[in-house]
């Protein structure tokens, strides 16, 4: 079986089967092959468009570009989940004591309570007078989910 484009004079192309290439020579000399658009007689035999029409597939300068144009988003990408998980388990391990922070803070310092990690908020004040007593504590930004995005 072989399959050949075929096209007639309005260039409609259609594709014909046939057992050999004589058969199709044949045919074609007794008018037995049709353009199935127009109905035409006048048909010939045309390089295949399906095996021609393909260099979209097989470039890769696309795909290529595309990969390079992704990076940067990557990386942003990933940075952000680097900080979203620092920060995640940075709360998971702090017992959050809300606005006590500075009076537990202290209460730890001065080791009236148990000492661990704790969160919190805190003034700008509260903030300062902790630091100025030697107490160790970090402002972090308060984030809220939708910082992140
Ligand atoms: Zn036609």
């Amino acid at each position: 079986m072989i399959i050949f484009d075929l096209a007639c004079p309005h260039e409609h192309h259609f594709e014909g089967w046939f057992q050999s290439r004589e058969e199709f020579d044949g045919q074609l000399a007794q008018g037995l092959i049709a353009c199935p658009h127009c109905a035409s007689l006048e048909i010939r035999r045309v390089p295949s468009a399906v095996h021609l029409s393909r260099p979209t597939e097989a470039s890769p300068s696309p795909a290529a570009g595309q990969a390079v144009k992704s990076v940067p988003i990557d990386l942003r990408a990933g940075a952000l989940a680097a900080f979203r998980q620092l920060t995640e388990l940075l709360l998971a391990n702090c017992e959050d004591v809300g606005s006590d922070f500075a009076e537990e803070a202290r209460r730890i310092h001065y080791v009236e309570a148990p000492e661990r990690s704790i969160r919190g908020e805190a003034t700008a004040e509260e903030y300062e007078e902790l630091l100025e007593e030697g107490i160790e504590v970090f402002r972090l930004a308060r984030l809220k989910p939708g910082d992140l995005h």
